[in-house]
């Protein structure tokens, strides 16, 4: 279960995202969507790390 305490810092413009704040898209390729979600960066649209959502 992802923690609500962690951050990640945008690669493109700098900013440092917490988790809660990123936008969550569907991941690309052929990952299963309802496990994996993409987090990108709310302010330039980057992407920022794939993680899994999955955990029962
Ligand atoms: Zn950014």
């Amino acid at each position: 279960m992802p923690s609500g305490d962690d951050t990640f810092e945008c690669e493109a413009c700098g900013a440092v995202v917490a988790f809660e704040d990123a936008r969550r898209t569907e991941t690309m390729g052929d990952l299963d969507p309802t496990k994996w979600q993409t987090l990108c960066c709310p302010h330039c649209g980057n992407r920022l790390k794939t993680v899994f959502v999955g955990d029962e």
